[in-house]
């Protein structure tokens, strides 16, 4: 067997903003056995994880679940709803959208990327007034698509897609609207129908705390209908046929049996728990770790507060400090993975991730060792974050109390 060195005592922290912790309940649902995936049990399987997700997606239409990492459902996202030479307008918040808009380019589609200078726009997010005066340029409707991340992992930003549906309408403009979601979806509030989304994508190990491992597309009757006249080519990642196999709780091919016993279990968990509650978790957890960068002395990455993200905070490294030292330092004292600094940005700041099976005292040991590593690696900070995250969080009103039954 592998023999993993490191994790000498008590548990790892894998506070990355994904893959996050998979509770012991999930990985117990994984162990039953592989089934028939043409057997009578997997079709009740089947039918009931496709019926649970679309409660998490806020949606009435068609998810499709594939067996592949998020990556694969942005092709799949592309292939089923555009034609070779489309031309889509991609906003930059991050890395995340720069890998998407390659994804497009690769595809042979025509991406045209715009954003805030510099990088801007990795601290503020999508500008739904920009999207706006595009789309009202382009009388002529080239643009068959508007692609931007609800939840830029790689900068701690969540846009307001509601606004960017808006801005698409107000353009009276026929494109359709392709998010991401993938580390926002069963953390911060999504609505897939109400905010008018075409197709949204998401994945297994952010906030559904599953293992990487199976990804989503919710999609919209009218990317359905585009589906029929796109001609980029598409065989794995056809919608048409997963979704009649899907209608009894089957797939055209091998399903990942033991990851959808996992997902029946998280969404157990989270519906359980009320997804309303779960939103208002991440929101205190990410509010406290504010309050102890803001205590620190440190920046956020994310500069408007509008945007903040649920599931991680970005913490900007001062002038010289390189992130990388900081994070790796922490990783070898406390045994605890923050995540890095991608793209452009990379070496300014780390990310701490508070998304999935993470409470209020998982989140301050998270802080502790964040504190102490920044205290070993020289950098001054103005006082303690720790203090000022516990002090948030043994006030927050929203804090839920075990009920103990008499
Ligand atoms: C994790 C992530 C991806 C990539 O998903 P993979 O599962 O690594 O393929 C894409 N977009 C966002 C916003 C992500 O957080």
């Amino acid at each position: 067997m592998l023999k993993l060195d490191f994790h000498p005592s008590g548990r790892h922290f894998l506070q990355i903003p994904g893959p996050s912790p998979v509770p012991d309940r999930i990985l117990r649902a994984m162990s039953y056995p592989t089934i028939d995936h043409r057997g009578p049990e997997f079709g009740a399987l089947g039918r009931k994880v496709l019926a649970d997700i679309k409660k998490i997606f806020k949606t009435e239409q068609p998810v499709v679940i594939y067996p592949a990492s998020g990556t694969g459902a942005w092709e799949a996202a592309l292939t089923n709803t555009l034609s070779p030479g489309d031309h889509v307008l991609m906003f930059e918040t991050g890395h995340f959208s720069t890998l998407w808009k390659k994804m497009a380019e690769n595809l042979g589609l025509k991406p045209e990327f715009i954003g805030l200078p510099g990088t801007d726009g990795w601290r503020r997010g999508v500008q739904p007034d920009m999207i706006e005066a595009r789309l009202r340029e382009d009388t002529g409707h080239a643009i068959k698509a508007v692609c931007v991340v609800h939840n830029e992992t790689s900068t701690g930003v969540t846009s307001d897609i509601a606004a960017v549906r808006r801005a698409i309408d107000a353009a009276k403009h026929p494109a359709l609207l392709l998010v991401d979601t993938i580390s926002g979806l069963g953390s911060a509030d999504y609505r897939h129908d109400e905010w008018g989304v075409d197709v949204t994508v998401s994945g297994s190990q952010k906030g559904l705390m599953l293992p990487p491992g199976i990804s989503f597309n919710a999609v919209s009757p009218k990317a359905l209908e585009a589906g029929k006249q796109a001609r980029l080519p598409r065989a794995f990642w056809g919608w048409q046929e997963i979704i009649e196999a899907n209608k009894n709780g089957y797939w055209p091919y091998t399903p990942n049996t033991n990851l959808l016993y996992g997902l029946s279990e998280a969404l157990d968990m989270i519906l359980e728990e009320g997804l309303d509650n779960v939103f208002a978790r991440h929101q205190r957890l990410a509010e406290a770790t504010r309050r102890a960068v803001n205590a620190w002395g440190l920046e956020i990455q994310c500069q408007d507060p509008a945007v903040y993200s649920p599931v991680l905070t970005g913490v900007v490294m001062p002038q010289g400090v390189d992130a990388d030292e900081v994070r790796k330092r922490i990783y070898e004292r406390f045994d605890m993975s923050l995540g890095q600094a991608l793209g452009k940005i990379r070496g300014t700041m780390f990310r701490i991730g508070h998304l999935g099976d993470c409470n209020d005292l998982t989140l301050m040991a998270t802080l502790s060792g964040c504190e102490m590593g920044l205290q070993i690696s020289g950098v001054k900070l103005a006082g303690s974050g720790v203090v000022a995250a516990m002090d948030y969080l043994a006030k927050a009103k929203d804090t839920p109390s075990l009920k103990v039954a008499a």
